[in-house]
């Protein structure tokens, strides 16, 4: 495994629409480790392939300790709307207020292939849905109503 670098904004991958993953290979597995070793060594509740400047439709969430690793992931439902505080370990000196859905239903492949289905709402639906922002070159910058100070 191998810490990787983590690309902050500016930088034009993490502007670029990320590919499917289509083997379940290996090297999928390799990127997955990196990434769960980078967010392990910087904190954070998630980490999105093109934040480390591989352009895969691949995530990981951390939360409530349980560790979601997401490939090729989907939004099918979303209800509601809340509007909380987001960071991201992109974006160096500021937070944001971002409105997101509040319920939400994400079909995704684990590394093995095998596909799941994660209810998720509140703070633990808008992590899933920051990192899926990642993969389609998107980040909560540009999406915030409101922009924070870092400790706010
Ligand atoms: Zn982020």
């Amino acid at each position: 495994m191998a810490r990787r670098n983590i690309l902050k904004m500016g930088d034009p991958l993490l502007r670029k629409i990320s590919r499917p993953v289509e083997k379940f290979d290996e090297k999928l597995h390799v990127l997955l480790d990196d990434m769960i070793e980078t967010l392990h060594s910087v904190g954070g509740l998630g980490l999105a392939a093109p934040q480390v400047g591989v352009l895969k439709r691949v995530c990981i969430v951390e939360y409530d300790d349980e560790l979601y690793e997401l490939v090729n992931p989907v939004l099918v439902k979303s209800s509601g709307k809340c509007v909380d505080n987001e960071g991201c370990l992109s974006v160096v000196g500021f937070r944001g207020l971002v409105e997101r859905p509040e319920k939400i239903v994400v079909e995704y492949f684990d590394r093995n292939g095998k596909k799941h289905t994660q209810r998720a709402e509140g703070y633990f639906a808008r992590v899933f849905l920051h990192e899926m922002d990642h993969l389609d070159g998107i980040l909560f910058a540009d999406k915030m109503i409101k922009k924070l100070r870092e400790d706010e």
